[in-house]
């Protein structure tokens, strides 16, 4: 079995240009870890940082939000990276509340922005 760090990326699609920037400057830590993301953000990580270990799962809003709680559930991933569109209503939020409620209930590092996650990622870099 796998020992390497398991992190879900998801980002909001005005968060998306960020979320790639943050992505490609941990890239070389990155490239040791199992990442999760869902579907577009994933796509848009893939097509700046090929070599990333990356598994897509749907898009947020047909599920992929909902695949990535399942995983949580199911002990599968470890941190979770969430760069949320605050000023954006969105047709799938009960989703994206699910999913944090997740990561609230299996106590997993939850970050909800670039800042917390330049936090989660140094500690891992350095630690
Ligand atoms: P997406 O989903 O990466 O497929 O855009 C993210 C979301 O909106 O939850």
């Amino acid at each position: 079995m796998s020992s390497k760090y398991r992190l879900a990326l998801i980002a909001h699609d005005q968060k998306k240009d960020d979320m790639v920037a943050f992505v490609e400057a941990h890239r070389p830590y990155l490239a040791g870890c199992a990442l999760f993301a869902t579907g577009t953000t994933g796509q848009r990580i893939l097509e700046a940082c090929p070599e990333l270990d990356l598994q897509r799962l749907k898009s947020g809003p047909l599920g992929g939000d909902q695949q990535i709680g399942a995983l949580i559930s199911e002990g599968m991933v470890d941190a979770l990276i969430f760069f949320v569109d605050p000023l954006t209503p969105m047709p799938h939020d009960v989703d994206v509340k699910a999913l944090t409620r997740l990561a609230i209930v299996y106590d997993i590092p939850m970050a909800l922005n670039r800042a917390t996650g330049e936090i989660m990622l140094k500690a891992r870099e350095t630690g």
